[in-house]
């Protein structure tokens, strides 16, 4: 595998990851924004449509993502177009790729999709080989986290940035590295293979051994964080399994014990329709049966409805209940 900046993030949680070739559609909806908001920074709005259809939200994201960018920049120039972002960082095969450059505040913009996550490490690369580039000594890198509309800066001197990214690329080039179970293995090309994945599921059954005794699984704190990370592997690989099955069913394979099942889809009325005869139904309980509106919902519409000096009623959110869930806090295969 070449070594690419954007696989760092990944490679610092586990040395062993390899992208997977086929990008799931989560990562195609982020290169899909990528390419929409170099279109809106170059002033020609339709330009990625003709391979993505871009959802309300899609769009809503994007423009945000604009005009942070440019703010940020503070009317200095600001370079999208891909082949000027192009960064070539010391040690890697292939170039990096920033989203955007702000040259006059050496800083960076990179668009990323999806809930936050850890970044440091690629933009860190993008860094070291601006600074590079640019004969400087420091650089700041913005992430924009366009579906949060959240900008998460981070600010690199030229030791720190060589040190974070040197540390993985050690890592990385280790030929005694070893795999290491993380929120990653999901876009792992080698997530249906990998011994350390392997050995996880195994413990499934082991670690009630030598019959399954569920009873001495939730009776052992051990046995039971052992159950759970081993489950956790089966689920992913359960999902898998399942679109192999649903694919070979409808190609009329038998699966035995399984068989495929047609659920009629659920009834509606849109909401153009509803406005139709809100009238005659009454504002209040079309309301009352539309139900609670997301606070962030009413935040969006606020702003994008009323003037700007008007501010946004704060007293009006209400705070649901805390729910407690089980996470992961470490993948173990001890
Ligand atoms: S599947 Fe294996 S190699 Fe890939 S990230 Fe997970 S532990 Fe690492």
């Amino acid at each position: 595998m070449s070594l690419r900046p954007s696989a760092l993030p990944k490679l610092a949680e586990c040395a062993c990851y390899e992208a997977d070739p086929n990008p799931g559609p989560a990562a195609e909806r982020g290169s899909a924004l990528d390419a929409l908001f170099r279109s809106r920074m170059a002033g020609h709005p339709d330009q990625a449509e003709m391979f993505f259809e871009p959802t309300e939200a899609d769009l809503d994201a994007v423009d945000w993502a604009a005009t942070t960018v440019r703010a940020l920049a503070g009317g200095t120039e600001v370079i999208t177009r891909e082949q000027d972002c192009r960064i070539d960082i010391p040690g890697f095969d292939k170039p990096g790729t920033a989203d955007a450059l702000i040259p006059d505040k050496l800083a960076h913009a990179d668009l990323k999709t999806g809930q936050k996550r850890n970044y440091r490490e690629q933009m860190a690369a993008y860094a070291l080989g601006l600074m590079e580039q640019h004969f400087a000594s420091e650089w700041t890198a913005h992430l924009i986290f366009c579906d949060r509309k959240e900008v998460v800066t981070l600010r690199f001197s030229f030791e720190e940035a060589k040190r974070l990214v040197g540390a993985v690329v050690a890592r990385y080039r280790d030929p005694q590295k070893q795999p290491t179970p993380c929120d990653y293995c999901g876009w792992c090309a080698k997530r249906e293979t990998c011994p350390a994945r392997m050995a996880l599921a195994a413990q499934a059954t082991e670690v009630a051994a030598p019959s399954f005794d569920f009873e001495a699984v939730l009776s052992d704190n051990v046995k039971l964080g052992k159950f759970l990370s081993a489950c956790a592997v089966l689920d992913d690989f359960r999902e898998r399994a399942e679109a192999v099955a649903r694919e070979r069913l409808q190609a009329g394979h038998e699966i035995p014990g399984w068989k495929l099942v047609t659920r009629r889809g659920p009834e509606f009325v849109d909401h153009v329709s509803v406005g139709q005869h809100i009238q005659a139904l009454g504002f209040g309980p079309v309301l009352a049966a539309y139900g609670n509106l997301g606070a962030k919902k009413f935040r969006d519409l606020w702003a994008a409805r009323m003037p700007s000096e008007k501010p946004f009623p704060e007293e009006l959110v209400h705070h649901g209940k805390a729910t407690i869930s089980l996470r992961q806090s470490k993948q173990t295969n001890q």
